[in-house]
């Protein structure tokens, strides 16, 4: 299909993609069935068919896939088959996280009439638009760093201390989600995605009170130390996504959940397509 592409903006060929990377859906799908089913964030919620795009030409494609190679080698399947949590790593680590901050806050920014019935307040508007293009300059190589936005990764298991507790590696370990979150009280932002038990985070505003603990990542060469500790609004969706994901377990009957596999077998990354939900909370 032609069109304008999202990121260089060039008029081209665009490919089909996928807005949480493929990489990372193919890690989940050697899994069983039943752990799958704890995506269903919402069983009220039709299952999409779909989570396939016409965004990017196949130059940036390319520049986003190098580093979701790197990614999944050397941070996804070490932390999934021996459960490592401390590595090296480079300006690769940024470029990915970046990546896929920048491809749900895209979808946010086309949809900006939309944030104001989400929730969020206009003052936040041109915040996000800000962020979405200070990212897309970056992605391009306009830009040597984002300005007033950091990066974060955080695995999402037993060892590591979130807002005061620990969640266990299989909680999360086979969901995969997005979204861009803001708290009304603060007026904080933050992209989060969960892929596959990890956590990436890139933060727009920061609330008065956040504790980041070895989960900074730098644009530069660096190492990410375990234990981790984090105390941010953010965490919060964790809880909020695990009580979903309980919640719909449990409201399911046996017949929707048959016909639930046989949807995921049919489509199992349409199953797992990232949520635009928002949420705020009253505190
Ligand atoms: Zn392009």
């Amino acid at each position: 299909m032609e069109g304008t592409c999202a990121l260089c903006h060039n008029y081209s060929d665009l490919l089909e993609s996928h807005r949480i990377p493929k990489f990372i859906t193919r890690s989940i799908k050697k899994h069983s069935f039943t752990k799958r089913l704890r995506n269903a964030s919402d069983p009220n919620k039709p299952v999409q068919d779909s989570d396939k795009d016409y965004l990017l030409c196949a130059t940036c494609e390319e520049r986003f896939s190098k580093k979701e190679t790197l990614f999944n080698q050397k941070v996804l399947q070490p932390f999934r088959s021996k459960r490592l949590t401390s590595f090296n790593y480079d300006e690769w680590l940024y470029y990915f996280i970046t990546s896929v901050s920048w491809r749900t806050l895209y979808y946010d920014v086309m949809e900006a009439d939309q944030l104001l019935e989400r929730g969020f307040n206009e003052k936040s508007i041109p915040a996000i638009k800000q962020a979405e293009q200070n990212m897309r300059e970056y992605l391009l190589g306009e830009k040597k760093f984002l300005e007033n936005i950091d990066n974060h990764i955080v695995f999402i298991h037993e060892e590591n201390v979130l807002n005061n507790s620990s969640y266990d590696y299989s909680t999360f370990c086979n969901g995969a989600f997005g979204y861009l979150y803001g708290q009304k009280s603060t007026g904080s932002l933050y992209v989060l995605h969960v892929l596959a038990g990890i956590m990436i985070v890139s933060i727009i505003k920061k609330s008065p009170a956040e504790r980041w603990k070895n989960t900074f990542v730098k644009m530069e060469p660096g190492k990410i130390k375990s234990t981790q500790i984090v105390s941010s609004p953010v965490i919060g969706e964790l809880e909020y996504q695990k009580e979903q994901i309980a919640k719909a377990m449990k409201n399911m009957s046996k017949s929707q959940q048959e016909e639930l596999i046989k949807k995921i077998e049919k489509d199992p990354e349409g199953f797992l397509k990232s949520s635009s939900a928002i949420k705020y909370k009253k505190q």
